[in-house]
């Protein structure tokens, strides 16, 4: 469960670059937000916001009740997948998917446990041993996907996940997408340019321009409108 309010966010780079612009924003249990709007307008800076990775300018983000903005990254209870996945070179399939858990002291066991559930649900159980160089794009874009599901955290960042493949893989992981958020449920945000990911994914579709939001409803009523 998770209840997330976003209060009159601002995010000033260098004194002068407005990327989020008094962003407002509740966000309900289980919902899968989709975020598009033309590049620059502070959707990526609105993810690293919620995940810790920049200091809000003002506002508040606020999660089940708890002001978030001195709580650090790793004490966020937020998993990020990343457009250019971020897996650790050096490190096998297995490590990529422990090391999250590791690092928030997980004993060994329940590491196990969570890394083999996801490998089974993402289907890459054959590749643990593999490095992410010996991992097609598709596979690499699964990893990242199973280090947030292992961390079984309330809320899932993912920016632009899928832009890096190719079309018929993006189609397929795109489906793969929606029954993993109806089988987990997890409050999931997700960034896009694609507009079939924005109609077929998005329980509610946020449009941002200039640091704000324009336009927020279910998909066919902000498509349609004139
Ligand atoms: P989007 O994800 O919608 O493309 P971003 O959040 O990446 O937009 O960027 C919003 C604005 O903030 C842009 O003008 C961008 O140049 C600027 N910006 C983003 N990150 C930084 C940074 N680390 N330092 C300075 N300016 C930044
Ligand atoms: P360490 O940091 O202690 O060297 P590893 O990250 O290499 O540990 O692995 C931790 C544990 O996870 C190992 O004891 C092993 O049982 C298990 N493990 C590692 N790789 C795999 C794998 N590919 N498949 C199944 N279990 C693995």
């Amino acid at each position: 469960m998770v209840e997330l309010k976003l209060q009159h966010i601002y995010k000033t780079y260098n004194k002068d670059i407005q990327a989020v612009n008094n962003f407002n924003l509740d966000i309900k249990d289980k919902e899968f937000i989709v975020l598009v709007g033309p590049s620059g307008c502070g959707k990526s800076t609105l993810l690293r916001l919620l995940a810790g990775l920049e200091d809000l300018s003002q506002g508040q983000i606020i999660m089940d009740g708890q002001y978030m903005n001195d709580v650090s990254p790793k004490d966020r209870d937020v998993a990020f997948v990343f457009q250019n996945y971020a897996l650790y070179p050096h490190m096998n399939v297995y490590q990529n998917m422990a090391f999250g858990l590791k690092s928030r002291k997980f004993p060994k066991d329940e590491i196990d446990r969570r890394i083999k559930n996801a490998a089974q649900i993402l289907n890459i159980e054959e590749h643990l041993d593999r490095k992410p160089k010996a991992l097609s794009g598709g596979q690499c874009q699964r990893v990242a996907l199973g280090r947030a599901i292992v961390r079984d955290a309330k809320l899932f960042l993912m920016d632009e996940p899928l832009s890096n493949l190719d079309t018929k893989l993006r189609t397929q992981m795109r489906s793969e997408i929606i029954k993993l958020h109806q089988r987990l449920q997890t409050t999931t945000i997700y960034v896009t340019h694609d507009q079939t990911e924005a109609m077929t994914m998005a329980t509610r579709l946020v449009v941002m321009n200039n640091g704000k939001i324009q336009q927020v409803g279910v998909p066919k009523e902000v498509y349609d409108k004139p």
